[in-house]
């Protein structure tokens, strides 16, 4: 086999993104921001997110006036009003974040700011504190906490390292801010405080990310194909129905809805190619299908292998029309493409696709069997072919 082929044919099987910067390890690069997530796994990371923002939370909230007790105790009377508003005000800032993660399911961008603000309102309220009355209250260890507690509650959370490092910046330089205008940013005390809190940060960082990791590898296990390392059908249809809810309910308050369409592709007498040069080159040109599929889609449409050798793809906002022009630059790659039998010999093989979009007032299960049919029909009207419509009644499909 010619060097060239070979190198050509292994490209085709281990898919490189051109921008994946190569010198990261990979699992670092998993959890430094979330550009290599999928959008069904940004669903599942919002809903951990969500669920332990709202516990925190709601401890963060009944601490805010129940601290007054310890303050009661502890602090100068003269310093009592103005500590209590301050609390009182916390509490109905910490109230409305709740409200607004309470309100943002599986909407990752409103979550982060919300976590922001929720550790940022403590960070700001001790800050303050700080600043008007900073002598009477750098000896109440109760106080001095605040802002080591901030950082060290970012570790709870499955964040990526960008969003944990963007909120303990924040709160940091609001330590940073207050230090600064009490005059002990440069004495030993400021230093220690600020080491102290740069030393948890790092570790809650090393936490997010072996979170972060951790429920990566088990969504990956769990959610994808192992030959193909496309989604699985499970959980293509999980997400399409999200999807489609979504779809409906913009469409329910008249909000222009964004289309989606339906590709199903299965592939052309593959029983053929299993029987003439064996299951493991099928097994191939399953992968450098899946490849194709790959490169030809954009990552937030949804590819899955549907079943043997049939593969759908779910392209959100993109109108039929668009998604023909897609349809067709897959068959004609498929039809370019080819594996490598044991002799050296190409094996080629070829697509049937149906595609459909998926209509006003009709189930998810309508639409998937119209595409389903589409698909039967492409099969009928000779294979390597898309169909997009249709037949007109009383007209039947020609068999092959
Ligand atoms: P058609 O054009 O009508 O689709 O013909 P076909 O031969 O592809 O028909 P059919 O769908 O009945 O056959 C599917 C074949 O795909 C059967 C099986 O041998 C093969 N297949 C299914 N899963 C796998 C797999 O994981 N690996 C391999 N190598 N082959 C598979
Ligand atoms: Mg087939
Ligand atoms: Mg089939």
């Amino acid at each position: 086999m010619a060097r060239d082929e070979r190198r050509r044919h292994q490209l085709a099987i281990r898919w490189k993104n051109p921008w994946e910067p190569q010198w990261m390890p990979a699992s670092l690069r998993d959890t430094i921001n979330n550009r290599y997530h999928s959008r069904d796994f940004n669903y599942a990371r919002s809903e951990y997110l969500r669920t332990r923002m709202l516990f925190v939370g709601l401890v963060f909230t009944l601490l805010a006036p129940l601290w007054l007790l310890v303050d009661y105790l502890l602090l100068p009377v003269e310093l009592m009003t103005s500590v209590a508003y301050g609390r009182l005000g916390l509490m109905l800032v910490l109230l409305g974040v709740l409200y607004a993660a309470w309100n943002s399911q599986h909407k990752l961008s409103r979550l982060r700011n919300s976590l922001a603000a929720m550790m940022l309102a403590p960070a700001l309220f001790y800050g303050y504190l700080v600043i008007m009355y900073g002598d009477q209250l750098n000896s109440l260890v109760g106080y001095s906490f605040i802002p080591l507690l901030i950082i060290a509650f970012l570790s709870v959370f499955p964040l990526t390292l960008i969003e944990s490092f963007g909120i303990g910046f924040l709160v940091l330089l609001t330590q940073v801010i207050a230090l600064t205008l009490t005059g002990e940013l440069t004495t030993a005390y400021g230093w220690q405080d600020l080491w102290l809190l740069f030393t948890l940060l790092g570790i809650s960082l090393w936490a997010n990310h072996s979170q972060v990791s951790a429920l990566l590898r088990l969504y990956r296990q769990a959610s994808m194909d192992s030959l193909t390392g496309l989604l699985n059908r499970g959980i293509l249809l999980k997400q399409l129905e999200q999807l489609y809810l979504e779809h409906q309910k913009q469409r329910d308050s008249k909000e222009p809805s964004s289309p989606i369409t339906l590709l199903m592709f299965d592939l052309d007498r593959f029983k053929k190619v299993n029987d003439t040069y064996g299951h493991s080159i099928g097994d191939q040109a399953l992968q450098v299908f899946a490849q194709i599929l790959r490169s030809e889609l954009r990552k937030n449409d949804l590819v899955a292998r549907y079943g043997g050798e049939e593969f759908m793809a779910v392209l959100p906002g993109t109108p039929k029309q668009d998604a023909l022009e897609v349809a067709e630059r897959i068959r004609a790659q498929c039809e370019q493409a080819f594996v490598l039998a044991h002799d050296g010999q190409r094996v080629h093989f070829t697509t049937s696709i149906g595609i459909t979009q998926v209509r006003a007032q009709e189930t998810l299960e309508d639409a998937l069997k119209r595409v389903d049919s589409r698909l039967y029909m492409a099969k009928h009207q000779g294979r390597n072919c898309y169909v997009d419509a249709d037949l007109p009644p009383g007209t039947s499909p020609v068999y092959s």
